[in-house]
């Protein structure tokens, strides 16, 4: 007979949960968690490959376990006047959301995110032990300041996180609603940009909100628009006293050397490496025209996806995508999939499979 979880003493708050599970298929096209599909280019990695290779002859001390060259690789990458004491790294930024949950969070707090919004908000926030509140958007998914304020005000918490752009509607959100959100509560306002670099509809970046405001963090991550989902790195921008508060929560030495050397390489190589975003724009533009001919309903992005609703049976049109060899997302809202803009030919492939069904 086999052992289930309800037969061990697991944390009655972690009883019932689901674990984050987006199928990891070996498709030909794989558009399903909103990864680069475009390869890192042949001289960079080789660039990145001799600093990993440097890293590994002293690879039997510990890491710089404050990753100074990588933080500085961050500051200067992101501009805004930053230094590296503003800014904190992690083995993705799911790891640096965490160490925020750590630190301003936990049993008795509360962190709340307007839906739907990014999957692990919820699940990272009750694994930390707080509880998780949900506010709501408009029928567009859009969210207006006064509306954001208000939500946050009824709910008082202690972690707000806006995904700005939304990951899995795709929506923009204006500087406008941040302020507002941040003037409507004491607690941490955590802007997500993970899809910043995507965004070509000029709304800015959270980063200029920062002077004055002590409690605010945005986030960002290299696995988008950098092409570097499989090295794990996420880093935040916050003030000196916030990178405090993560440092007694981290674990020590989290950042391997390895992942340093790569990322520090990979950084000095930004414009090559952020070289195919225009690309991907485009793609993402294509698939929202063409999906539109189709008679569907794409949602305006401002990310490396496209969601598009008016898909009678999701589940069903996923099924038939798979057996063409294309793995979409269904992300659990009615009539509607989630599509990653690819290489034009991946692009290509889902809109012709899409054109078929
Ligand atoms: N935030 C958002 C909005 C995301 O969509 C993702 C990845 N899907 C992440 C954070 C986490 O990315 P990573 O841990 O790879 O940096």
């Amino acid at each position: 007979m086999s052992v289930h979880l309800d037969d061990l003493p697991l944390r009655d708050d972690l009883r019932g949960l689901l674990p984050y599970g987006a199928p990891q298929a070996p498709l030909p096209i794989a558009l399903n968690v909103n990864e680069n599909t475009h390869p890192v280019p042949e001289d960079v990695a080789d660039d990145i490959l001799d600093a990993v290779a440097r890293a590994l002859r002293d690879i039997n001390r510990y890491p710089d376990r404050e990753f100074t060259a990588l933080r500085e690789g961050f500051a200067s990458y992101l501009g805004h006047g930053l230094s590296r004491d503003q800014i904190w790294a992690a083995n993705g930024s799911n790891e640096v959301l965490q160490h925020v949950l750590q630190a301003f969070g936990g049993p008795g707090r509360r962190a709340f995110g307007f839906g739907p919004t990014y999957s692990m908000y919820p699940l990272l926030t009750r694994a930390t032990g707080a509880e998780y509140v949900a506010g709501t958007r408009a029928p567009d998914y859009t969210l207006s300041a006064e509306s954001a304020a208000a939500q946050v005000q009824e709910a008082q918490p202690d972690i707000v996180f806006l995904c700005a752009p939304n990951n899995p509607t795709g929506t923009p959100m204006s500087m406008e609603v941040i302020a507002a959100v941040y003037e409507a509560t004491r607690g941490m306002v955590v802007v997500d940009e993970a899809y910043h670099e995507f965004s070509s509809h000029g709304e800015g970046s959270a980063l200029s909100l920062l002077p004055g405001r002590e409690r605010l963090i945005v986030s960002r991550t290299m696995s988008k628009a950098f092409a570097f989902a499989g090295a794990r790195v996420g880093y935040l921008a916050a003030d000196p006293v916030v990178i405090d508060a993560l440092r007694l929560v981290r674990l020590p030495y989290h950042l391997s050397a390895l992942t340093q050397a790569a990322a520090t390489a990979a950084l000095r190589h930004a414009p090559t490496m952020l070289s195919m975003v225009d690309d991907i724009i485009t793609q993402r533009d294509r698939i929202g025209a063409t999906l539109d001919a189709l008679g569907y309903t794409p949602h305006e992005s401002a990310t490396n996806f496209v969601l598009f609703s008016g898909v009678d049976d999701p589940q069903a049109s996923w099924t038939r995508l798979y057996e063409r060899g294309v793995l979409v997302r269904d992300v659990g809202i009615a009539h509607s999939l989630r599509v990653t803009a690819g290489t034009e030919a991946e692009t290509t492939a889902f809109l012709e499979a899409m054109a078929s069904l």
